[in-house]
């Protein structure tokens, strides 16, 4: 017999996607319980704090458009909207959709493992209040791409006196580094955004680097009334415009090569995208990201750009990238060249010589101590499986999935993965997730769930599971389109970089949006091929 702790679904995390996934369940009828590790929801939003904080996909696009009269609602203030903001967001869309009853907050799933006897998965939740048992048919991960943060085991770390931050795991009552020296580490996304902003606050402000990314201004800026009320008189030509492109975003792209062009054409393409800036730079020519020689060319136009900025030649040097732009993921920032300018900022090089050790008042490059009163970890995540692997999940014969993804994670879709069944993921690693504009993802992918489980209610089916073959057919779909792309050529979190002794596999599918909904609705339509239900 069922109790109150057994529930058709449950639902692991409650950022943007746990949130769809929890309003289209309710509205299907399943009973849904959604536990959050978080006192809080958001997911990303709800973390990442940091000063600077925003999306880098424009907001119109970075949003719901699930419900017209929400896009239609809502004023987003500016073009790339703040964390705050986005924040905000996902709350006026919690309490809109009264989603909050059925959200457990603080909760953190520690365990989730398929009962064969019964076809259900128990559960295992610790919270403040201590530990919690629950069983579901259904288990969702909606635990994010980006949502374990990587701290790296620094020696000597536990003798240091001053505060220690990470920008993934962000103080809600803020931090005050006026009159601080303060040491970042990192030069990723999320430093570029804070490092202009720490930079102000700051007495000093020390960057630690070990790798230069690629930066293009992002030009934030107000919204223009009058170019809002266009987008949301045909808010669904927009969004379907967005779903055609290979990134599920709607912007402005060439279809030829870089090297199709004169210099002087090529020369004036790139300063009009950059004008336009933020990561549409990518769309110049459409060859950036598949020829070296094409790609070369952008790099070079960058690194021209940062030596305009920075004044002094040897922090230039340092921060122009002499690797494939955007093969690490292009950064958008706000101000970030110029803030090496200023005399309270000092970047040291850890490419060679890496951080040795902290100390009680700093850390140790090459010998050399660096003092600051505050860490800043801008050190990125445990990519993509992070959150999986951080919970015991275990599926038939008790096969743990850390076991199963041990060389790197096989899914089918990214939505399934054998030997786990009637277990699905939101953006799983094998799905296009952080390479489209991601809450367009989710909602595919929510949608495309709650179809299936609707297909076996009325079918009388109960379990659900991947076929190894077709599994392992789509994981070299995956692979293989990794390897036509200049973005499986270097380290980054893609590859599980950021995690030293990680497997180097490209997580996420490169093939395009347009081309992965294509095979999900395929794959529905042929009654759920490569699918065993039973
Ligand atoms: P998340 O928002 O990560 O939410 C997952 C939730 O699951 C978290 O709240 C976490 O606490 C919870 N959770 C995880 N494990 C457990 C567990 N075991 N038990 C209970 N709860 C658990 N994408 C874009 O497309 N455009 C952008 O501009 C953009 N900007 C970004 C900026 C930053 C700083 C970061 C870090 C990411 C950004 N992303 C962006 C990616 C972003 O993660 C997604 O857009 C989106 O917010 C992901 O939503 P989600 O619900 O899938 O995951
Ligand atoms: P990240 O891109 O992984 O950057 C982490 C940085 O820390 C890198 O510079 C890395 O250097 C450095 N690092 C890691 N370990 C180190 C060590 N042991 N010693 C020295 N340096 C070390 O992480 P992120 O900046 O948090 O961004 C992650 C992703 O989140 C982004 O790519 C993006 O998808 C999303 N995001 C988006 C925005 C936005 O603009 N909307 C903002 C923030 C984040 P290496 O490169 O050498 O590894």
């Amino acid at each position: 017999m069922k109790s109150e702790q057994d529930f058709d679904a449950v639902v692991v995390g409650a950022g943007f996607a746990g949130l769809y996934m929890l309003h289209r369940l309710r509205s299907e009828g399943y009973k849904v319980r959604v536990f959050e590790a978080g006192d809080g929801i958001g997911g990303t939003w709800y973390w990442n704090r940091y000063p600077g904080a925003r999306c880098d996909i424009e907001s119109m696009q970075y949003s719901y458009q699930f419900s017209e009269e929400l896009q239609q609602d809502w004023e987003w203030q500016e073009k790339y909207a703040t964390q705050p903001e986005i924040l905000r967001y996902a709350e006026h869309v919690a309490d809109r959709f009264d989603l909050r009853r059925d959200i457990q907050l603080g909760s953190r799933v520690t365990a989730a493992v398929f009962d064969e006897s019964t076809a259900r998965w128990n559960i295992d939740i610790e919270s403040g209040g201590g530990s919690q048992q629950v069983t579901a048919k259904f288990c969702l991960m909606a635990v994010g791409c980006l949502s374990t943060t990587n701290k790296p085991d620094f020696a000597g770390l536990e003798e240091y006196r001053g505060a220690v931050y990470h920008t993934g795991e962000w103080p809600h009552e803020g931090v005050d580094f006026a009159g601080k020296r303060v040491g970042i580490i990192g030069t990723g996304s999320s430093a570029m955004q804070s490092i202009p902003v720490i930079a102000e606050q700051a007495a000093h402000l020390t960057v630690f680097q070990r790798t230069p990314n690629f930066g293009v201004p992002a030009w934030n800026a107000p919204h223009d009334p009058a170019a809002v009320r266009a987008v949301k008189a045909d808010y669904a030509g927009l969004r379907a415009r967005a779903k055609a492109r290979p990134t599920g975003v709607d912007f402005p792209f060439n279809e030829f090569s870089a090297l199709s062009v004169s210099d002087a054409k090529r020369r004036e393409i790139y300063e009009e995208f950059w004008n336009r800036g933020g990561l549409t730079f990518l769309g110049a020519f459409d060859d950036l990201l598949l020829d070296e020689a094409a790609n070369e060319t952008a790099a070079a136009f960058v690194r021209e750009k940062i030596r305009e900025k920075v004044t002094d030649a040897e922090v230039a040097e340092l921060l122009a990238p002499k690797t494939i732009i955007g093969c690490k993921r292009l950064c958008v920032d706000s101000g970030y060249y110029e803030t090496y300018n200023r005399p309270n900022v000092t970047l040291v090089d850890v490419s060679e010589t890496p951080i040795e050790a902290f100390t009680a008042t700093g850390l140790t490059v090459a010998g050399k101590l660096y003092e600051f009163d505050a860490a800043v970890f801008a050190t990125g995540f445990d990519a993509m499986i992070g959150s999986f692997t951080r919970i015991d999940i275990r599926g038939r014969g008790g096969l743990p999935l850390r076991e199963k993804w041990e060389a790197g994670p096989r899914t089918y879709l990214g939505l399934f993965t054998a030997g786990f069944p009637n277990l699905f993921m939101i953006t799983g690693p094998g799905s296009p997730s952080v390479l489209a504009s991601m809450i367009q993802a989710i909602e595919q992918q929510v949608d495309w769930i709650i179809d299936c489980m609707d297909y076996m209610g009325k079918e009388g089916l109960t379990v659900i599971e991947a076929e190894v073959a077709d599994e392992d057919a789509w994981v070299q779909t995956v692979n293989d389109a990794a390897a036509g792309s200049l973005r499986s050529t270097c380290s980054s979190w893609y590859l599980g970089g950021s995690i030293p002794g990680r497997p180097r596999v490209f997580m996420p599918y490169i093939g395009g949006f347009p081309v992965y909904v294509e095979k999900c609705d395929n794959v529905a339509a042929a009654a759920y091929e490569g699918l065993r239900l039973t």
